[in-house]
């Protein structure tokens, strides 16, 4: 198929040019005198995207399952209880890791479609008078569903319960897009994989560990040997790795950790803030409904729609794929068949959201769903204009030429009866 294809799925996501460029090149050797600088300057980099100074970032050869695993057999031992939430396939997949490497998973289940119960977790805890509960697992971004949980509120759970549990938070789907403040919000091991907001392919595992969580290592008692933290302290304060490291994801990392940075985190958050409100005045305007519930757990990485019972949002994944080339994500799990998901995280701008929802709203039609021509895209187009940045003048030096920008609403919302009267303005 000729032109570009069109990737919304929320990981992997699109993979930049320069990033592509700095991955291309010959190989080397692991442990020559050299190969330290590049580790050496990965780790502090990653400390600023984890929003941590005292956290330690191991990098493997893995993926976000690996590193849940790595997480919990170097801070556990066999039959320790942990307290997890589960609200979409991934807090699932998630709590199944934990139960597979023997350990007693107590679950609060919540509706998909809804976050992390800070006072249910609160409560949980209080109740522990035992303390054998050794951690709490949360999903930061539950990609499922789309909902952004409030990963501070549970760490102030957790203090109010005074109870000493690690806090897991995966951050697959989050960190490196959204605003992730792993010392603020006293995380313990943070979780990722390189294929979403670090805009590589898939391959790499990333997981920073609190001092707490690496004081766990001498207690805990599951088998560990490839993720043995131990192992890679060793040989990370060298610059080496125990094993042969990825070298070609890790010359992407150092790239796209330089893309980041450059364009600084705030920035990143707010580009992915604004991207996202724009797929939610789409979706509003196509008269469909998001996933999750709250407009305050809103995920700025994922939109999860609902489609009406009659149509199944398969159909919907299959035409804009096969007739538009574009990769929308499917429902998971008791979500199967029930939604479509857009991913609008990583490397995009708003020309790119726009082409996907204009290809969306096409194979909506073609599926069957009575959305108006072009509504969707025109509310987001008219969002990006109303939100766009001054262009400072032609030419350089001199005053900012006026701008149509406004104020960006806090978080737009998708529902039409939480109508924010600036989005709905922009909108319109
Ligand atoms: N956690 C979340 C929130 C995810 O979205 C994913 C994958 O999409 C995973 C974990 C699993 O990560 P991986 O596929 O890299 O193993």
């Amino acid at each position: 198929m000729a032109g570009r294809h069109f990737l919304f799925v929320p990981g992997p996501t699109n993979v930049p040019d320069r990033v592509q460029r700095a991955m291309h090149r010959a190989m080397e050797d692991h442990r020559s005198s050299a190969f330290p600088e590049l580790p050496r300057s990965i780790f502090p980099d990653l400390q600023r995207v984890f929003r941590t100074t005292g956290g330690q970032p191991f990098v493997f050869p893995s993926t976000g399952t690996g590193m849940w695993e790595a997480a919990l057999v170097n801070t556990c031992s066999p039959g320790d209880r942990l307290l997890a939430c589960r609200y979409g396939q991934f807090s699932h997949l998630f709590i199944e890791c934990a139960q597979r490497l023997g350990l007693d998973v107590q679950v609060i289940d919540v509706p998909w479609g809804e976050g992390a119960p800070a006072d249910r977790i609160e409560a949980a805890l209080r109740a522990d008078h035992g303390r054998a509960i050794k951690g709490v697992l949360v999903v930061h971004n539950e990609t499922a569903t789309g909902v952004t949980s409030d990963v501070g509120a549970v760490r102030e759970a957790i203090e109010r319960a005074r109870h000493p549990a690690l806090l897991y938070v995966d951050g697959v789907s989050s960190i490196g897009s959204l605003d992730f403040r792993m010392d603020e919000w006293g995380v313990d091991l943070a979780i990722t994989g390189s294929q979403k907001g670090f805009m590589l392919p898939a391959g790499l595992g990333i997981v920073c560990a609190s001092q707490r969580a690496l004081d766990r290592q001498r207690t805990a008692a599951c088998r560990r040997v490839f993720f043995d933290f131990a192992d890679m302290q060793k040989a990370n304060a060298t610059g080496y790795f125990p094993y042969t490291p990825a070298l070609s994801l890790l010359f992407g990392l150092r790239e796209a950790l330089d893309m980041l940075l450059e364009e600084g985190m705030e920035h990143v958050h707010a580009r992915h803030r604004r991207l996202a409100d724009g797929v939610r005045l789409a979706v509003r305007a196509w008269g469909l409904e998001l996933c999750a519930r709250h407009p305050s757990e809103y995920s700025d990485t994922v939109s999860a729609i609902m489609v009406p019972a009659r149509v199944s949002g398969g159909d919907v994944i299959d035409v804009a794929f096969r007739r538009y080339n574009l990769a929308l994500g499917a429902g998971l799990g008791q979500l199967a068949g029930k939604l479509f998901r857009i991913g609008h995280l990583g490397d995009l701008n708003e020309l790119m959201v726009l082409g996907a929802l204009a290809g969306t709203e096409m194979a909506m039609r073609d599926a069957g769903l009575d959305v108006a021509p072009g509504a969707g895209v025109a509310a987001a187009a008219e969002y990006y204009r109303a939100t766009a940045a001054p262009l400072p003048r032609r030419g350089g030096a001199g005053p900012v030429e006026p701008s149509t920008a406004r104020a960006a609403p806090a978080r737009v919302s998708s529902a039409p009866d939480e109508h924010d009267a600036d989005a709905v303005g922009a909108a319109s």
